[in-house]
């Protein structure tokens, strides 16, 4: 980035997207000084040639700017350190996002920008439009928040479409984002840690799609309807999304169809009945904000239907990888807690319900609404017991303590009554106590499941 050209940058966090942001910045001519508070990371930096010193000691008067990685609190419960430094000598405070912001503005102002950001459902809703984008020929980078360092995309040019997933954290640190298309998919009570209040958390959100050309914005929750409202007032183009309400400008799900309405007139433009990756009315939200936000970029009505149609969905959530007869497989094995699996087994009907690992408080104990669709439960890991004891007479279920035997009774189980089913790895639990994350987790069922007799399998 060119931003910084000849001038000086402090930067902080030389985590992943800290250490990219750096080189980047580098690459682009600034004279960047970079600290951590972890050693490792310092070195590892220096190792890759920064310039590295502990940032109490530099000249602040002379930087022309702070770079802040994510994940370094910015104002709650403390400011960090540095950010105090750089206040007190009046040096702007930004991060990723906005130097790419910047480049974008100065190099390719008119290529599409596509921001996403909400409480759940970023990275469905981000991978999906990139995925309609891409299978419709475009030119099409992909990253943020969702995994690759938004600094080490390929650099702006015109017809280049970004799809960029932020966090609250990105944004509280992009000052002058300007999406083409902005999502805000939805907001309920989650990392408060940073942000203090729901308030606070909200206002971040918001600033995504105050800034944005068109503003998608998910109008099912209270925060989000207001915040549609107030950024309309403010001469924001704005698309209402619901998963039950009919909206007037925007899009909404009946049942399975979405439906488009604009200027007093409505029509069906979808229907994801059949699509197994987009399954649930999460996932109506999140299919009708991508529609929305891939229409506002110029995408046609069939090239999105064909997009919506090949999505391969993203691992471990809710993710169909095989099937055997009226059998689905489904890995879901990214809901680390009750509110998590929540999704998932609203999108099924009859379940063959594979929980446990490490618990989380709570339990199980929110989702016995959705136990009547459970046929079985197949109990793993520490949580075993106290799962068992939640769900007593109400399912049926067995202790099968390890995965491999889980997925095994579970496989036997299915079927046998010729109805069609699910065998779903939903833990509602942390997997510490028998893997290394969700991710290893997620791979050993669908390893298990690859190893079934006549499987065929829906993924690579
Ligand atoms: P994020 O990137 O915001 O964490 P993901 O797309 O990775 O969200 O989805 C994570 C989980 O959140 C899914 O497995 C599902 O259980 C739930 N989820 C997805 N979309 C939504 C939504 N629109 N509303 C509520 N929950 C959702």
């Amino acid at each position: 980035v060119t931003t910084f050209k000849g001038k000086k940058v402090a930067l902080f966090g030389l985590g992943g997207s800290g250490l990219a942001t750096a080189k980047a910045l580098v690459a682009g001519g600034a004279d960047v000084t970079a600290w951590d508070d972890n050693p490792d990371s310092v070195a590892k930096a220096v190792a890759k040639g920064l310039t590295t010193a502990d940032l109490r000691g530099i000249d602040w008067a002379a930087q022309g700017a702070f770079v802040l990685s994510p994940g370094v609190p910015l104002t709650h419960p403390k400011p960090h350190w540095s950010v105090d430094l750089a206040r007190a000598a009046g040096v702007e405070i930004i991060g990723d996002v906005e130097l790419f912001v910047r480049e974008r503005r100065a190099h390719a102002p008119d290529c599409p920008l596509i921001a996403i950001t909400g409480t759940n459902g970023k990275s469905t809703t981000t991978a999906l439009i990139a995925h309609i984008l891409k299978s419709s020929g475009r030119d099409t980078q992909l990253g943020g928040n969702i995994g690759t360092a938004i600094l080490t995309l390929d650099p702006p040019k015109d017809q280049r479409f970004y799809v960029v997933e932020c966090s609250s954290y990105q944004i509280d640190l992009a000052p002058t984002l300007n999406p083409t298309a902005g999502i805000l998919l939805n907001l309920t009570p989650d990392h408060l840690d940073r942000h203090g209040t729901m308030q606070h958390y909200a206002e971040v959100k918001e600033r995504l799609v105050a800034g944005s050309k068109t503003a998608v914005i998910g109008v099912d929750d209270t925060f989000c309807a207001l915040i549609a409202d107030r950024v309309e007032r403010a001469g924001v183009a704005v698309k209402r999304i619901s998963k039950r309400n009919v909206v007037a400008e925007g899009l909404y799900a009946e049942g399975s169809r979405i439906i488009e309405a604009h200027a007093g007139a409505s029509s069906a433009l979808v229907d994801l009945d059949g699509i197994q990756t987009l399954r649930g009315s999460h996932n109506a939200q999140n299919a009708a904000a991508a529609i929305a936000a891939c229409l506002a970029v110029g995408v046609s009505a069939d090239e999105i239907r064909s997009g919506l149609k090949s999505f391969p969905g993203l691992k471990h959530r809710m993710q169909p990888v095989a099937k055997r007869g009226q059998v689905v497989f489904v890995n879901d094995s990214k809901a680390t807690n009750a509110d998590a699996a929540a999704p998932a087994l609203s999108s099924y009907e009859r379940i063959y319900w594979i929980a446990g690992g490490l618990p989380k408080e709570g339990g199980i104990v929110s989702l016995a609404p959705l136990f009547p669709r459970i046929v079985k439960a197949y109990l793993i890991g520490e949580a075993a017991p106290a799962f068992a004891a939640t769900l007593g007479e109400a399912v049926p279920y067995e202790i099968s303590g390890t995965l491999e035997k889980a997925v095994a009774h579970a496989a036997a189980d299915a079927g046998e009554d010729g109805l069609a089913s699910a065998v779903m790895l939903s833990p509602a639990c942390a997997s510490f106590d028998q893997f290394k994350n969700f991710e290893v987790r997620g791979d050993a069922f669908v390893g298990l499941v690859a190893g079934l007799k006549d499987v065929t399998m829906l993924i690579e």
